[in-house]
């Protein structure tokens, strides 16, 4: 039997959560289903910038209550150079578990009927239909795909086109450090970046991002060369290795979502996958689940493609900045311009953390730390 119902929403991250509390707030009855049973840590840097924190206050969830380490400067490490930058407005780091806890919260208070634990194996897009692990089938008039860096058999993002070799993430938690009070500190090496944040509980989110050719003899060897190349990382490490780290093959950055089911809103990194060390996915997916909801609240499930299509066409340009920026910093001799360029020119540090955002600055009435 199967059960239809006007929104079905597959994935309870930033950009499923959001979405579903859009509908549900006008009344639309809709379904989100994760395959997390409760709180999860995720393979994320859990960088808010301003935009996102501005995303969460218009949903009434104000992320320095929820434990928020305020963030004012950006530290970069590379090659045994550092230099420290302000960023143009004030952000925060919160650990993903309790970011999408705070969210999934938010949902079920809206009205969300919220199915935990339960993973979707296929969907039918023809049908607009999911089945999900018990053989249960649901049918929604609209789908807003939301698995994030998962992929779901029947709606697997089309990578054909995509060129490069996607990359790895891998996160860890590592003791927390004063020196990290008020930075977001990112270390340069050839092929990726590791970032380091301060989270609510004062552990450090150890977040990396790496060329998938780096990872040919397993993450701990992976670790072990980057702490070598990377002193200053291996120093903060004390040259040890994370207890237990979680990974995610095939990060296919740069890529956008093209317009081609109807009725299927692609929405966070469904639908546009910015490089991490932007740090503005967060965002993306608050944002793009928002507006798919306001979409489809404004023309029902036949806008969808329109939707999708006014997405990549917003996309396009912080994606493309946060792919020359990734790129720049992966490779010694660009890399070394690069530090050198914003050692001359701080300034250019901020522009290039406004120019990777997708939505007009809002500063959810923090100050500007510039
Ligand atoms: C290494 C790395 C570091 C990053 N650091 C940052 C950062 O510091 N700041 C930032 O803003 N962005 C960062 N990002 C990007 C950010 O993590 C993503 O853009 C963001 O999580 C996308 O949100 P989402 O809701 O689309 O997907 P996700 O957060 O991936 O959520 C997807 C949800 O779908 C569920 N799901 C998946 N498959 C199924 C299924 N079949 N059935 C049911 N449920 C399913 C999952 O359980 C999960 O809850 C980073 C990314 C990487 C790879």
């Amino acid at each position: 039997m199967t059960t239809r119902l006007p929104a079905l929403v597959v994935g309870g991250g930033p950009a499923g959560a959001v979405a579903a509390i859009a509908l549900a707030q006008a009344g639309v009855e809709v379904q989100l289903i994760d395959r997390q049973s409760g709180p999860h840590d995720s393979v994320c840097g859990g960088f808010l910038g301003w935009d996102a924190l501005a995303a969460l206050g218009d949903l009434g969830l104000d992320a320095h209550l929820l434990g928020a380490r305020p963030i004012q400067r950006l530290r970069l490490l590379a090659d045994g150079r550092h230099l420290e930058l302000p960023l143009p407005y004030a952000a925060a780091g919160l650990s993903r578990r309790t970011l999408d806890e705070a969210l999934i919260g938010r949902a079920a208070q809206a009205g969300v009927v919220i199915r935990r634990g339960r993973a979707v194996r296929a969907a039918d897009p023809a049908e607009r239909s999911i089945r999900l692990d018990d053989g249960e089938h649901l049918k929604g008039d609209a789908l807003f795909l939301a698995t994030g860096k998962h992929e779901l058999r029947g709606l697997a993002r089309d990578l054909a086109r995509y060129r490069e070799a996607p990359c790895v993430g891998i996160r860890a938690t590592l003791p927390g450090g004063a020196d990290l009070a008020g930075v977001i500190e990112m270390h340069l090496f050839d092929g990726g970046y590791a970032g380091l944040l301060l989270q609510e509980d004062g552990s450090a989110n150890f977040c990396l991002s790496v060329a998938r050719d780096r990872l040919s003899d397993g993450v701990p060897e992976l670790i072990q060369a980057i702490m070598k190349e990377a002193p200053h990382l291996a120093d903060r490490m004390a040259g040890k290795m994370p207890h237990s780290f979680e990974a995610i093959a095939g990060v296919p950055y740069g890529w956008r979502a093209a317009a081609n089911v109807p009725g299927i809103f692609r929405i966070g990194d469904q639908g546009a996958v910015i490089a991490s060390l932007a740090g503005d996915g967060i965002a993306i997916a608050l944002h793009s689940g928002a507006s798919a909801a306001q979409a489809y609240l404004r023309g029902g499930a036949d806008v969808a493609m329109d939707w999708q299509e006014e997405w990549r066409r917003r996309s396009r340009r912080p994606l493309a900045i946060a792919e020359a920026l990734r790129h720049g910093a992966a490779g010694p001799w660009a890399r070394g311009m690069l530090m050198q360029l914003l050692r001359r020119v701080p300034a250019l540090g901020a522009q290039a953390a406004l120019f990777t955002r997708i939505s007009a600055p809002r500063t959810g009435g923090r100050k500007s730390v510039g």
